[in-house]
């Protein structure tokens, strides 16, 4: 049982709060309550968010690609950077930076992730003895770890728009889609020794990565699980796919496949208006990364227009340089804030945005990684995360006015415990592994680092 000195159930705040977990699922929710011995006892309970698109693995490179040389550093010198790194991990360094970057999302409040997982084979293309070895890698990271998985394993075929071949530093991604099917039952395989929440959906990894007849295949043959694809990260992905497609990347993927609920395009930051409001309409979530997008110099999302055509969002960490929750919201907001010299911008009329970021990212991204979370109400998943709102930036304001604070005003250390689906993998700040899964992600990096 948990009691909560005050908790947000559903867009309600309630005191003295208890809530029943069985099964990994909220069973009941009772107000108005006093504090037994057994219970466990927080200040504030939030829903947990999802982290609904990440690369784990780059976690490690985090800090390495800040220096400037000359010429023009831009995505494409920052990727470049990527494929080096990425020629020097194996499946144990794979595992050990997975399991860490879990631990960290876990502490900065998240409840689950989307792993969206490219880095499939050996250096030079050639797959493992076990086609699914990186997938089963994640997969362990996250029984370590006790996150919320849902594995998108990655159809990654070309290496530019146009089928392009793929270049040596993409080989290790590279799959066409009948051993990209395989992989992902193998990856189905790994997921099923996880507890009943993880899950596997699919993962493209952009219209310039793929062909329209191998989208097709693969969407035809999937049985399950959502569908994620990087869609308009940069100026130069929309022009190569416009003059090979003769449509931009969204408006394309919009016209020519069933882009619905089950659907989370990630990044969306160069969108028309009338892509914006019709990817709004379909459904489907917009997997925003705004610390990474930053980082990379992509460029801020049209947030109100999508905000006020009713679009779903959610947020996700990405490349992972920095792994915050209350960093991602922020950069949200602030992104648009510098770009319209303007105000409170990601809200729809009246009302306080730090709210309107909270809970928006909690129910899209739930539903953008299939968890029936997102909210804290009976038969969802118990993906529960409790602040302390005693803290100096938090102490002076009310309930309705928290989630300001928490996104505006707070740093990731109010999260004093996180609940994945029941399992209570952060008490008291700390996640429950920290030191071995800390000392596991040090001995992989010092070998990383000696291998370059
Ligand atoms: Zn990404």
């Amino acid at each position: 049982m948990i009691f909560a000195k005050r908790a947000l159930v559903k867009e309600n705040w309630l005191e003295n709060v208890r809530i029943t977990v069985e099964n990994g699922r909220i069973s009941e929710i009772k107000n108005g309550q006093t504090l037994r011995p057994d219970d466990t006892r927080v200040d504030t309970l939030l829903p947990a968010l999802a982290n609904l698109h990440s690369h784990s693995f780059q976690r490690a490179m985090a800090g390495m690609t800040e220096y400037h040389m000359i010429g023009k550093d831009s995505f494409w010198t920052w990727r470049n950077l990527m494929y080096k790194f990425t020629a020097h991990l194996t499946p144990e360094h794979v595992e050990a930076i997975a399991a860490f970057v879990f631990l960290e999302m876990l502490e900065a409040g998240y409840a689950s992730v989307g792993e969206f997982h490219y880095l499939h084979h050996q250096p030079g293309g050639a797959p493992y003895d076990d086609l699914g070895e990186m997938s089963a890698r994640i997969a362990a990271a996250a029984a370590t770890t006790g996150i919320g998985l849902t594995h998108l394993p990655v159809l990654y075929t070309y290496g530019g728009a146009g089928e392009v071949a793929l270049e040596f530093g993409q080989l290790r991604f590279g799959n066409n889609v009948d051993q990209f099917n395989k992989l992902v039952t193998r990856a189905q395989l790994a997921v099923s020794d996880l507890p009943a929440d993880c899950h596997v959906g699919v993962g493209l990894h952009s219209m310039r990565a793929t062909s329209p007849a191998d989208l097709a295949s693969v969407l035809d043959g999937r049985s399950k699980g959502p569908v994620h694809i990087h869609v308009s990260e940069q100026p130069k992905e929309v022009a190569d796919i416009q003059a090979w497609l003769g449509a931009r990347p969204v408006e394309w993927l919009l016209e020519n496949a069933d882009v619905s609920s089950d659907w989370c395009l990630i990044h969306a930051t160069h969108m028309t208006e009338g892509e914006t409001t019709s990817m709004a309409k379909s459904g489907a979530v917009a997997g925003l990364c705004p610390v990474t997008e930053a980082n990379l110099g992509d460029g801020p999302f049209n947030g109100a227009t999508y905000l006020n055509a009713g679009g779903a969002f959610g947020i996700g960490s990405d490349s992972n340089v920095l792994i915050s929750l209350v960093e991602e919201l922020r950069t949200l907001e602030y992104s648009q804030r510098l770009r319209d010299i303007a105000r409170n911008v990601m809200v729809v009329g009246e009302g306080s945005v730090g709210q309107t970021l909270y809970v928006g990212a909690a129910r899209g991204g739930a539903r953008a990684l299939e968890r029936g979370a997102g909210e804290i109400a009976v038969g969802s998943l118990a993906d529960l995360v409790a602040i302390d709102s005693t803290v100096p930036a938090l102490c002076s304001l009310r309930s309705d006015q928290l989630l300001d604070g928490l996104v505006f005003a707070a740093k990731d250390g109010v999260v004093t415990d996180v609940w994945s689906a029941g399992r209570h993998a952060v008490q008291s700040g700390r996640h429950v592994s920290r030191d071995q899964i800390i000392s596991n992600y040090r001995a992989a990096m010092f070998s990383v680092t000696e291998s370059i």
